[in-house]
């Protein structure tokens, strides 16, 4: 099935994606904060986030061979992980919280894509990582792209275009303009980079819901400065 669910459950709004349905996710909202964790059924300490920082590097938290606790909060903007019981968690008010799974392999990944982590490729380099540690096969690989600001409300200045201008040959492609004023529009590069990196396009569904015109559902830096964020999330097991 396609498309998304709003939910809301005891004053907790959350979207859920039909085609995640085979683990337990949820995108949050402005409405009940981290009330989503017990609207799912989780204990606050199965939660990992992460000190977000705009890069591209993404954490491998494999079951074997790797330390039973993180150094915390891990310093990257994605996490990869066969680890059943860990909810990978993402906070954002604007950037993009992306949820990835490939039930075949039973491998997980959230990554946090801002303009900065897109220029650096952070999703090519989220699918690269789960293929070369986990063997994911692309065509296995189910993406959901969370709720962001969209490109009605996301005006960037001549810097971010000229970045991406010199090393993004299909920038035109997220990246409008309308008169002298250029848009860039995140979940289209989000999607444009999935698809690049070998992801089947059917395969990745949105959430075309903008953070800054939906004051009712969404915290939005853009709209609010600093303001919440809110929590998506996503756990095998
Ligand atoms: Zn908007």
């Amino acid at each position: 099935m396609k498309g998304f669910e709003l939910k809301e459950q005891n004053g907790v709004a959350f979207i859920q994606l039909p085609t995640l349905s085979g683990v337990r996710h949820a995108f949050g909202t402005r409405k009940g904060g981290e009330g989503i964790l017990a609207a799912l059924g989780l204990e606050p300490q199965q939660l990992l986030t992460l000190r977000q920082v705009h890069g591209a590097e993404v954490l491998v938290w494999k079951g074997k061979n790797s330390p039973e606790v993180l150094p915390y909060p891990p310093i990257c903007d994605a996490v990869v992980t066969d680890r059943k019981g860990v909810a990978l968690g993402i906070q954002t008010a604007d950037c993009i919280p992306i949820l990835i799974v490939d039930e075949t392999k039973g491998v997980i990944a959230a990554v946090h894509a801002g303009w900065r982590g897109l220029w650096r490729g952070i999703m090519q380099r989220a699918i690269r990582t789960i293929q070369d540690t986990f063997g994911s096969t692309t065509a296995d690989v189910m993406v959901g792209i969370g709720p962001g600001i969209g490109p009605c409300c996301y005006e960037v200045q001549e810097d971010v275009v000229g970045l991406f201008q010199r090393s993004h040959d299909d920038y035109q492609l997220f990246i409008q303009k309308k008169g002298r004023r250029s848009y860039l529009d995140l979940p289209s590069a989000t999607r444009l980079q999935l698809v690049k990196a070998g992801i089947p396009p059917e395969n990745i569904e949105d959430i075309p819901l903008c953070t800054a015109c939906r004051e009712d559902l969404f915290f939005s830096y853009r709209r609010d400065g600093n303001t919440g964020r809110q929590l998506s999330f996503v756990m095998l097991g």
